[in-house]
């Protein structure tokens, strides 16, 4: 049986302490289960609130949602991998559809980002996805290539070997309309063909996200190239989060 992994990304929601009273409710309601992690993505103000209350459960970690490759300096507002530490993070999102969509992230701040997350021996997350003219242009793989080479080249087996992957479509985030277990699963096929070239040796973690639920996740869970899905607003409740988690 594979391993699941489940992250919830709280995005700007859920300060530090709707994060302890939500956290109270989810450990009570989510025992660990062998073969399974959990992630929480909260925002930088509710890390350490976050990885205190989850301290003793060795299945569940934290992470930024974003870091800056730089360990210090002036960069106004940012967060840095060694200030996300010093709150309990042992990871981060890279690359969100948000980052590069909203934010204008580039693939190559990208690929300094997840750098600089495994020189720090930090989990990097890395999202990828299409927009929808994208799908719409048949160009949904070709994307996801790109996305994941521009990242990840250069990167040695062991470092590729740690690199978790999200793959996102932009259309399905917050949308309410997820991707078909079928066409999800064909992009895990096509992320894993990619990596491989890119030199990763054994099976990556490939989580879905977009628009996942407690209605939609059996489902998708069904394909057994998901290894978990990314979750943002199904996240936010505890006792539905606490049953999404138990799902596969
Ligand atoms: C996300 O923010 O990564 C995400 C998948 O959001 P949602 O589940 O709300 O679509």
């Amino acid at each position: 049986m594979r391993n699941l992994t489940f992250a919830a990304n709280w995005k700007m929601h859920t300060g530090p302490e709707d994060a302890r009273t939500f956290l109270a409710s989810f450990l009570a309601a989510s025992p660990p289960k062998a073969g399974r992690d959990l992630w929480f993505f909260p925002s930088a103000v509710a890390i350490e609130a976050v990885a205190t209350a989850v301290q003793g459960r060795a299945d569940i970690r934290v992470g930024a949602q974003d870091v800056h490759w730089e360990p210090k300096g002036a960069f106004t507002g940012a967060t840095s991998i060694p200030l996300a530490r010093a709150a309990g993070a042992t990871g981060a999102l890279v690359g969100h559809s948000e980052r590069r969509h909203v934010f204008g992230e580039t693939d190559a701040e990208t690929a300094k980002k997840v750098r600089a997350l495994l020189a720090a021996d930090a989990t990097p997350m890395l999202c990828v996805g299409e927009k929808l003219e994208q799908r719409e242009a048949g160009e949904t793989d070709a994307v996801c290539a790109r996305q994941l080479t521009a990242a990840l080249t250069g990167l040695s087996a062991e470092e590729l070997a740690r690199v978790i992957i999200a793959y996102e479509p932009v259309w399905a985030i917050g949308t309410g309309k997820n991707a078909t277990p079928t066409d999800a699963a064909a992009a895990h096929r096509a992320i894993r063909g990619t990596l491989a070239a890119l030199g990763l040796k054994g099976r990556a973690t490939i989580l879905y996200g977009g628009s996942v639920n407690a209605g939609n996740i059996q489902a998708l869970l069904a394909e057994k190239e998901l290894d978990g899905a990314l979750v943002g607003g199904a996240s936010l409740d505890a006792k539905g989060w606490a049953g999404i988690v138990a799902a596969g």
